[in-house]
């Protein structure tokens, strides 16, 4: 056995620890999260200061796609223990006491149980958690199926019956008969019952797995993680200094003066850890949306997809990224390149060469 998950009950976890040595031993996001917010209440820390240690630990949604990341992010045990310290100050403030409780009663299960690369080596993708949310539904219908003082023969009979009863329900909601259906984004995979009819039943079971499979990578994609990135003071360069002759003052100071504010705001660059040379940039004008912006540590270039850099070949979200991920000198010039092959091509329109002449 790969892995096994527990709530935490010692009981249950020691008897699973003895029965399955090698198997990675998860434990319920849902219950860790229950005691850790009964302990706030207890402490006395407001609903406001509560959210905030909350999502410190398990990370926070920035939208329905995107989390920032949580102690329960860490890949390796050092990351934990240094992300840990980093949080004293701010607990010690937001909630008194509950850094050293923590850390006495959730640091090392954490770190044996709950974190990133636990959960990774136990099978679960990149940012799923672990709950027994599963198990206690199965749980619960076993208990109303089955009963219970069952002798085990005859639970594991019910067992069988009440999992193709289940699966019945499956075909069922593919040919959309029954009481079931399929959910709307997998709507997709449903079958006309007269399709269905001529199938033989190798390909109903092909079907059935798919949809099956198919749920189970739905699950895996929805979040991807996202690390706030440190705030940095300013830019090392200037609207004077960075060589750039084919923008005009005022749009150059413009950029230049929105990557500072970029630089100054908390989480307006995040990191994407699938994709380490990008970055994710909010969006001055609209906090809603953002930029995927795209470092090329080959050429120097950094790429935006936004109108500004369309046209200029610059931006300030680009600008900012480059001072923060250390590479705004590189950048400066691959960008001060590009002039000059803009200016010497032949397809460049003549006014701008003698704006830039005469500049
Ligand atoms: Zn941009």
């Amino acid at each position: 056995m790969k892995a096994i998950g527990t709530d935490g009950e010692v009981a249950l976890a020691n008897a699973s620890l003895m029965a399955f040595e090698s198997a990675t031993q998860l434990r319920c996001f849902n219950h860790i999260q229950r005691n850790i917010k009964n302990k706030l209440q207890e402490i006395g820390v407001s609903k406001e200061n509560k959210k905030i240690v909350i999502s410190d630990i398990f990370g926070s949604l920035a939208d329905t796609a995107l989390r920032y990341a949580g102690l329960v992010d860490c890949l390796t045990n050092i990351e934990f223990d240094q992300k840990l310290e980093t949080l004293q100050e701010k607990w010690d403030t937001l909630s008194p006491n509950f850094y050293m409780w923590f850390k006495r009663h959730y640091a090392d299960n954490f770190k044996s149980h709950v974190i990133q690369s636990v959960r990774n080596v136990a099978g679960l993708s990149r940012s799923e958690c672990y709950t027994t949310n599963d198990n206690e539904s199965m749980n619960s219908a076993l208990q109303k199926v089955c009963g219970k003082n069952k002798t085990l023969p005859s639970f594991l009979k019910e067992l069988k019956d009440f999992i193709k009863t289940q699966e019945n329900q499956i075909s069922l909601a593919i040919v959309q008969q029954g009481h079931l259906r399929l959910k709307e984004e997998f709507q997709n995979l449903e079958v006309p019952i007269s399709t269905w009819a001529t199938w033989d039943p190798s390909e109903r079971k092909k079907h059935i797995s798919k949809v099956n499979n198919y749920i189970a990578k739905a699950k895996e994609s929805c979040s991807r993680i996202y690390t706030p990135l440190e705030v940095t003071n300013g830019l090392s360069s200037s609207p004077d200094s960075c060589g750039i002759t084919d923008v005009q003052e005022n749009i150059i100071k413009d950029i230049w003066e929105k990557a500072e504010r970029l630089l100054q705001k908390e989480f307006s660059i995040v990191s994407i850890p699938e994709y380490p040379d990008a970055r994710r940039v909010s969006s001055l004008s609209n906090p809603k949306t953002c930029h995927f912006v795209e470092i090329c540590r080959k050429t120097g270039n950094i790429k935006c997809e936004c109108h500004l850099n369309k046209l200029h070949k610059i931006c300030h979200h680009v600008l900012a990224v480059a001072e923060n991920a250390g590479v705004s000198d590189d950048y400066l010039q691959w960008r001060q390149k590009k002039q000059l092959l803009s200016i010497t091509s032949s397809k460049y329109h003549f006014a701008k060469i003698s704006w830039a002449k005469t500049k």
